[in-house]
């Protein structure tokens, strides 16, 4: 049976120091892709962590084509550091980055700022050897566990085997000799690449870990280096552009109509609503009146709470009070 031999990526940091960043090489011993999966890019992005740990003991005993290269830990100093990116402060936004958002920095610079010499090690030790790549993230409560790809190539056939109910797919990133995301690095040169964004940040959920686990596993399958049948979702895959005209066309959104507090009703992201199906309700902080909120469609929840922008890195944007145009919900319909 294969087993995982660990290994570092060693970066040279600018204060002088190293760090070394732990993975997993488990070879079959025949020929075959070289599937990297790769988690917490971002340090506060850790559900994918668990499920590349899990994917781990299943390769050692079921791995029986080519190579996987498991980093579960990217960005170890923004995990340590227990924020998306190192340079960051208290509900300081990723937007904030100035440079440190790892996945902005592919191929890395061996010269460069920290972030960008972490990157750079894990690109030469392990990347660069790879042939195809599952990139784990993770993003707010309120927007549903989704796969990022390319409509097009081995991107899409990946995603469409990755049993993730939401699909969003993005246009390709030009070729530029700067630097680009780990995706793009893949699906540029030809190798097949997704991300999955496993919602939220900050927790580490059961759910969300086995649906990691199972897109890895079928992925591998998929690729002839491991056995069995593709375990799919229940029910379709829900796929739409970013910001196109057909998503806008589908995403039925609900915004608060009046101010009060957001009361859920105790579904999920991801959850089927049914046309007129309760979603929560508001209570109205000038009349206490009830304001029921119900869905306007068939479909399944894409965003779901109340919520304001920077919701993933601060907790006031998180809090139920909806001011008047707040979002409560998105509907997608098939
Ligand atoms: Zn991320």
């Amino acid at each position: 049976m294969p087993e995982a031999k660990l290994d570092h990526a060693v970066a040279k940091l600018t204060d002088g120091s190293e760090v070394r960043i732990p993975w997993w090489r488990i070879g079959s011993g025949r020929a075959g892709e070289t599937l990297l999966v790769i988690a917490a890019q971002h340090g506060n992005e850790v559900q994918g962590c668990e499920s590349i740990r899990r994917f781990k003991e299943l390769c050692e005993r079921e791995l029986v084509a080519g190579e996987v290269r498991l980093v579960p830990f990217a960005n170890l100093p923004a995990v340590r550091h227990r924020r998306s990116h190192i340079n960051l402060g208290s509900e300081q936004a990723y937007g904030d980055d100035e440079g440190h958002n790892m996945n902005r920095t592919w191929p890395g610079v061996a010269d460069g700022n920290d972030t960008e010499r972490v990157s750079y090690a894990l690109h030469e030790a392990v990347v660069e050897g790879c042939t195809r790549c599952l990139d784990l993230h993770s993003w707010s409560r309120f927007t549903a566990t989704a796969t990022l790809a390319r409509e097009e190539g081995l991107s899409r056939e990946m995603a469409l085997v990755a049993g993730i109910r939401f699909i969003q797919w993005r246009p390709a990133t030009p070729n530029t000799t700067g630097a680009t995301m780990i995706g793009a690095l893949f699906n540029n040169s030809g190798r097949g690449s997704i991300t999955i964004e496993l919602a939220p940040q900050w927790v580490i959920r059961e759910k969300e870990v086995t649906l990691g686990l199972r897109a890895a596993s079928n992925l591998a399958k998929l690729f002839g280096m491991i056995e069995g049948e593709i375990e799919q979702l229940d029910g379709p895959y829900v796929q739409f552009g970013r910001d196109s005209a057909e998503e806008a066309a589908r995403k039925h959104e609900l915004t608060a109509p009046c101010s009060g507090l957001f009361v859920e009703a105790g579904l999920e992201t991801s959850d089927h609503v049914s046309e007129g199906q309760r979603l929560g309700h508001i209570i109205r902080d000038d009349t206490l009146e009830i304001v029921e909120i119900v869905s306007p469609a068939d479909g399944w929840l894409w965003q779901y709470g109340c919520f304001r922008a920077d919701c993933d890195v601060a907790l006031p944007p998180q809090h139920p009070y909806a001011a008047e145009g707040d979002t409560l919900a998105a509907v997608m319909e098939l």
